[in-house]
């Protein structure tokens, strides 16, 4: 599932790739991606040009000048490719973004994802993206204090669950998490408030140096970029790591779980 070093990164190249194309028209293979009726969305976004694209946690936030929001979620997985014009699109394309010059981007998920589009006007009323947190990139929100902040509301909260909730921080998935608890040498099912100085001051380090290394090399070997690309990061230090030495310790890591989903653990360093 892509997380916010992968989206991230597709944001920056559609930004460098798209912008100033005109939208000549959206083709919708699988129209309940949409969060409107295929004409209704042909009408709102045909003849806008992209102006800048950005992320947000998970999602694609794409100006459609004069007045629109594009808003892409690839769910689980998928991909979002750039065609040069009359190159030939994918056959496994649920949505495809057709410019006028013909260049075009294709849309592909493995489960399901969401194609949006509202008028910037009204997008504090689009409920999947208004609730979104903070970004754990931006130096400027993401601050120490909104850190301590945070973890001080949530404090009877457990350190996973409150880190995936994107509501309190947007753009860490059940991928990223395990690496970051672990380079924090913090169990998943702490309290938020149960953390001492040096431990939140650890979390705080490693949620962004583990992103923001991610994001360097281009997000996970197994997510491809517009290009179709993979990533930089094939391996990552106990998630998904069960049964091999911890990189620190040499102590096995664990698979156990936490709530609705799996944790992945050094239970000599994770305490
Ligand atoms: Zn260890």
């Amino acid at each position: 599932m892509p997380e916010l070093p992968e989206i991230t990164n597709l944001a920056r190249q559609m930004n460098h790739e798209i912008t100033g194309r005109r939208i000549a028209t959206v083709e919708a293979a699988q129209p309940k991606c949409l969060n409107l009726p295929a004409p209704d969305f042909r009408h709102l976004v045909e003849e806008t040009r992209v102006g800048s694209v950005t992320a947000r946690g998970k999602w694609v936030f794409m100006q459609l000048e004069p007045n629109v929001t594009f808003l892409l979620n690839l769910g689980m997985g998928g991909d979002a490719l750039f065609h040069a014009a009359r190159t030939p699109l994918p056959e496994n394309r649920q949505v495809a973004i057709l410019f006028e010059d013909e260049t075009a981007l294709s849309l592909h998920f493995w489960w399901f994802g969401y194609v949006h589009a509202v008028r910037t006007a009204d997008l504090a009323s689009h409920a999947m993206t208004a609730t979104l947190g903070m970004n754990p990139l931006d130096d400027q929100t993401f601050t120490r204090d909104a850190f301590e902040g945070l973890l001080e509301r949530k404090r009877r909260g457990a350190l996973k669950t409150v880190l995936l909730d994107q509501k309190n921080i947007a753009g860490i998935g059940n991928v990223y998490v395990q690496d970051i608890l672990f380079a924090a040498r913090v169990h998943p099912l702490r309290a938020a408030g149960d953390l001492s100085p040096a431990e939140r001051t650890a979390l705080y380090d490693a949620i962004r140096s583990q992103l923001r290394h991610a994001l360097d090399l281009g997000g996970l070997a197994y997510e491809k970029d517009l290009y179709g690309q993979p990533g930089g990061v094939k391996s990552l230090l106990v998630g998904y790591c069960e049964g091999k030495p911890c990189p620190v310790c040499g102590t096995l890591v664990q698979k156990i779980r936490t709530g609705g989903t799996a944790s992945f653990i050094c239970p000599n360093c994770q305490t």
